[in-house]
Parts: structure tokens; C-alpha cells; sequence
């Protein structure tokens, strides 16, 4: 059976804890002349909150535990190295590993002088219960550790089998969910505050042996700042407040933790992206002919075996991109972190090169197209608008001057674009160039999506003798204003006063604003001015910007 007292190191428990002024009076004063602090306020004159309670306050909040089984520390390396000095007697005690696994906890074993007995994971990194149980009966460790989602590995290990470790085994069982924010359902916490007063098969007694570390430099983003959580009974808690150094968490990392903490909703985005970008990768890097296999991962990386392992870590070096070798750990094997979209396709087409494989985006993730196929009984209307390619330009209206000018828009554009329309041009031009612009402007409204990233305004260009002036937002609503004259009936077979009803077409489906003025002697130089300066406003507003958000304060467009 568990007894925390049998394992807790003698001396620790004898020991007398280091009162700092801070523990001994933290209630409210006008006069602090009990920590022989600089009395000169700045930012940070004063000593920080040895317990760290605005942070537990609001961490407990989101956890949904006490702040009582909270313990922090400056990362949870330190969490990990404080169980080392509480639990294991040096040149005495011993702790069990499951190789591969994360290298800190072989460290602080060497480092506190403590024997470290070592359990391989199953092939597909799996616990094997029955040899770790009859390591326990003969070596008699103080501690287990388990990495779940386990690093190098990726892989979470379920929780049945983390539990049936710890409710046989009468030491702690440490469960490293360093990367649990990936896979929020994998966490074990739920079983460290089970309620006790209604034990029943849904809410089991809690297990009393488990210490749960998380950390803040990994899903959270906050490496930087060195803040790591550990999770347990009040009475392990109470250990680790016993022996840490009394201010291990400084003000500016709670400070910062404060902030992020408040702003925790925004967490889930950045995570789901990562997720999102894991799958990107494993589809792109799958095929290649180096990549012999790819393991399954719950976590921000992944693990990737290949033929070559040190040919292609030299190989990616040499063009800057770092990854980690962790072939002696899992043979053949590197681990690479999911970067952003823009890292992650640089690392996938330095893959590629390194086969002479041309690297072509996939379509749904990368390019920003649309298909849109409208039939009415007037038209027959056939458009592929790719805002990221520019090497499709087709035109068929029947229309020998639309053609031209919708060409404009694809080159000066710089996007992809054909269009082919069967038209009642037996009777007029009028379904033909309005029913265009109208699926043209359907086409730019599917392309861009959720508008992520654009530059979303375009502005304009003078030509020539004549001015057109085109500013275009893709903001979401349709409007156009429009002041510009013609004073011939047609332009190349083509009616002008449908020039304007081309572009409110446009907008109208577009849903963006069109703001159209030009002036000038020539009317065709008039008109396709206004095509080219159309043209450009797009090219501007479709243009990613290199960062990811809504180019909006309202957060949608
Ligand atoms: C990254 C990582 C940590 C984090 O350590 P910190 O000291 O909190 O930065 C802990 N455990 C594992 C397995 C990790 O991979």
C-alpha cells in the first residue's frame, strides 16, 4: 500500500522549512520593512508571492482542482529534480524508466545519485505492465516515471494502463503530460480529484500516488518564461512547498503567466492550427521515398524514421532547418516540431528536393481556388480562379473584348483565371457578360474563404491618358459606386453600359465594395484602364500579408 511517509526521504521530513518574510506576513500594509528590499519602488523592488497565488488562482479556475495540488516551479524540470531530493535516499534509492523516453530524468537521476532501472517500451511504445510490476517487486523503486504523450515517441499511454501501475505499486507514479494540450482528453487530472465522498464506479476514489507535471513551454507558448506545473495530493504539494527555494517563481514569469491565464480562450486556436499543420505534414511527408515510416503522434512533433537519418539531418542543416536526432534512441529516427504553415511547407519542399521530387501544394490546404460551374437557360458559365497560381489563363466568352479584358484581370492580377461561357449571344451580350461577372465574383468569395491572411484593400493606377481609379475591399459587403462616363455605344462589340453592370455583378457576389472612377479622352483606353486598375486593386487585397489572422477587428469578414 501507498504510504507517503514511508517514502519520503527522513531528513526532508525532519527538516525545518525556510520561512521567508513574505510566508510569515502577506496580508495587506502601507510599510514593508521586513525583506531588506530597496525601498525605491520600481517594477520590481519587492520580492515575488513565494506561493504564487494569482497564478494557482486562475489555474485552478481552468483545471478544475484546488489551488492546494498545485505546485510551480521554474519549468517542470525543477518539479522533476525536487521529487529527486523529497523521495530518493542518494546512493540508495532507485527510480524505473520506460526507454525511449524524455533525457531529464535520467539527468536529475545521475545528478541526485540515484539508480535508475529502465523498462523498454512495447514496439508500438506501449507500457508492458507485467515486466514493469515484477521490476517493482524485485528492485523496490521509489518512483516510475511515464511520459504520456511520451517524448520522443509522440504516442499517449492510456490511462488503464498508467493505472494499473499505481494501484499496485506503493511509490509515486509521475506522469509527465508535458504535451497533454494536444489531446486534452488524454489528461489524468480528472483522477487526482476524484471525489472521495462518492466513491461509485464513476467517480473512482482518487489515486493518491500520482504526481501530474505540465509545463507552460509547450502548448502555451511560453518557453521563455520557465514555468512548470506539478499536480498532486495537498500532501505531496505541501512537500514540494517545503523544499523549494523559497521565490523559485520570479514576478515577471507570474506576471506574464497572469496574462496568458486570463487569455486562455485563445489557446485552443493556436493549438487546433498545430494539429492541423501535424496532419499537413504527415500527408506531404508520407509519400517521400526516404521516410520509412512515420509513428503516430499526440503530441507538437513527430517521429519520423528514414533511410538515411544523418544524411537528411546534414542535409536540412545546410539549408538552415534544425531537427533533433534521436536515432540513438529509437533507431533511424529523427524528431521534427510542427512550425508554422510557411516553416512547415519550407521544411516538406526541402524534403521533396532532397529526392528530385517537384513539391506541389496541396490544393485544399495551400491555394486559394474555386470551380464554379453556373448554368442557367440564358448561360452556361464555367470558371477556375486559382489566386495563387498564375500559370492558367483561358478565355472563352464568345466576346473577343471581354476575353480581352478578363484577361487583364488574370495578369495583372498575378492570379489564375479561366472562364468559358456559352451565352445567348443571338440575342445580346447582356446574360453573358453579367452572368460572368457574377460567377467570377462567386469564385473570389470561395477562394478566399475565411479571408485569413489577406491584405483585404486594393487601391489604384493611373494609365496613360486615362485615369481609372479602382479601390476594392473584400470586407464582407457588397456596394459600388461608379462614376464613369462612356459616350460610344459599344467598345469592341461590347456594350458600355455594361461595364458598370459587370462590376456591381461582381460586387454584388463578390461581397466586397468597389469604389470605380475614370476619366480620360480614349474610351478604350478608358475601359481597360479600369480593367487594369481592377485588376491591381485585386492583386493587393488577395496578397497574403504572412500573418495568419482575420484582417478585421470584428475577428470575421
Ligand atoms: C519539454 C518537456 C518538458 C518541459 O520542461 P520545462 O522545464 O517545463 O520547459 C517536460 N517534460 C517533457 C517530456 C518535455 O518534453
Amino acid at each position: 500500500m501507498f504510504n507517503l511517509y514511508n517514502i519520503i526521504r527522513p531528513n526532508v521530513q525532519r527538516m525545518k522549512a525556510y520561512s521567508s518574510a513574505r510566508d510569515e506576513f502577506s496580508g495587506t500594509a502601507s510599510i514593508w520593512l521586513d525583506a531588506n528590499e530597496n525601498p525605491y519602488p520600481s517594477d520590481y523592488n519587492r520580492y515575488p508571492d513565494p506561493q504564487q497565488r494569482e497564478v494557482k488562482r486562475l489555474l485552478a479556475e481552468i483545471k478544475g482542482i484546488s489551488p492546494d495540488n498545485i505546485f510551480l516551479g521554474n519549468g517542470s524540470d525543477e518539479a522533476i529534480d525536487l521529487l529527486f531530493r523529497a523521495f530518493c535516499e542518494p546512493g540508495k534509492d532507485k527510480v524505473l524508466l520506460f526507454s525511449p523516453t524524455y533525457g531529464m530524468y535520467k539527468v536529475c537521476a545521475a545528478l541526485n545519485d540515484v539508480g535508475i532501472l529502465e523498462a523498454p517500451l512495447t514496439a508500438d511504445f506501449q507500457l508492458d505492465v507485467a515486466k514493469a510490476l515484477a521490476i517493482c517487486e524485485a528492485e523496490k523503486p521509489k518512483m516510475i516515471f511515464i511520459c504520456s504523450p511520451n517524448n520522443p515517441t509522440g504516442n499517449l499511454i492510456p490511462q488503464d494502463q498508467i493505472l494499473s501501475l499505481a494501484h499496485t505499486f506503493p511509490g509515486l507514479v509521475v506522469v509527465d503530460e508535458a504535451y497533454i494540450d494536444f489531446t486534452p482528453e488524454g489528461s489524468m487530472l480528472p483522477l487526482l480529484t476524484a471525489n472521495s465522498k462518492l466513491p461509485t464506479a464513476h467517480s473512482p476514489l482518487p489515486t493518491k500516488n500520482l504526481v501530474i507535471l505540465q509545463t507552460f513551454s509547450k502548448a502555451w507558448g511560453l518557453a521563455g518564461i520557465r514555468l512548470g506545473m506539478a499536480f498532486a495530493s495537498k500532501e505531496i504539494i505541501a512537500i514540494f512547498n517545503k523544499i523549494k527555494p523559497p521565490y523559485n517563481v520570479n514576478q515577471l514569469t507570474q506576471k506574464v503567466a497572469i496574462q496568458k491565464l486570463q487569455a486562455a480562450d485563445e489557446l485552443r486556436g493556436k493549438v487546433d492550427e498545430i494539429v492541423s499543420e501535424r496532419k499537413k505534414l504527415i500527408q506531404h511527408l508520407s509519400p517521400l521515398e526516404q521516410v520509412i515510416r512515420i509513428f503516430p503522434s499526440d503530441a507538437n512533433f513527430l517521429l519520423i524514421q528514414f533511410q538515411n537519418p544523418r544524411h537528411v539531418f546534414e542535409r536540412m542543416k545546410e539549408k538552415g532547418i534544425i531537427l533533433r536526432d534521436r536515432s540513438q534512441a529509437v533507431p533511424g529516427c529523427l524528431r521534427i516540431t510542427v512550425g508554422t504553415p510557411a516553416e512547415n511547407e519550407s521544411l516538406i519542399q526541402a524534403l521533396s528536393q532532397l529526392e528530385n521530387r517537384p513539391f506541389t501544394l496541396s490544393p485544399q490546404l495551400q491555394e486559394r481556388r474555386a470551380r464554379i460551374h453556373r448554368q442557367t437557360h440564358e448561360t452556361d458559365i464555367l470558371i477556375e480562379l486559382n489566386l495563387d497560381r498564375r500559370d492558367q489563363h483561358e478565355f472563352s466568352t464568345g466576346l473577343g473584348f471581354f476575353d480581352h479584358m478578363l484577361e487583364q484581370i488574370s495578369k495583372h492580377g498575378n492570379i489564375g483565371l479561366k472562364v468559358q461561357v456559352k451565352g445567348d449571344l443571338h440575342i445580346d451580350e447582356h446574360h453573358t457578360i453579367e452572368d460572368t461577372a457574377l460567377a467570377l465574383g462567386q469564385a473570389f468569395l470561395e477562394a478566399l474563404g475565411s479571408k485569413k491572411g489577406i491584405s483585404r484593400y486594393g487601391f489604384l493606377l493611373p494609365m496613360d491618358d486615362a485615369l481609372a481609379q479602382v479601390a476594392l475591399d473584400f470586407g464582407g459587403r457588397p456596394w459600388i459606386v461608379w462614376e464613369a462616363d462612356f459616350h460610344r455605344e459599344k467598345i469592341g462589340g461590347m456594350p458600355t453600359e455594361m461595364f458598370y453592370h459587370f462590376f456591381k455583378s461582381f460586387s454584388d457576389t463578390a461581397k466586397c465594395n468597389l469604389n470605380i472612377k475614370a476619366e480620360g479622352q480614349n474610351e478604350h483606353h478608358k475601359i481597360e484602364a479600369i480593367f487594369k486598375a481592377f485588376a491591381r486593386a485585386i492583386r493587393m487585397a488577395v496578397a497574403k500579408t504572412g500573418d495568419d489572422s482575420i484582417p478585421s477587428t470584428k475577428g470575421s469578414l
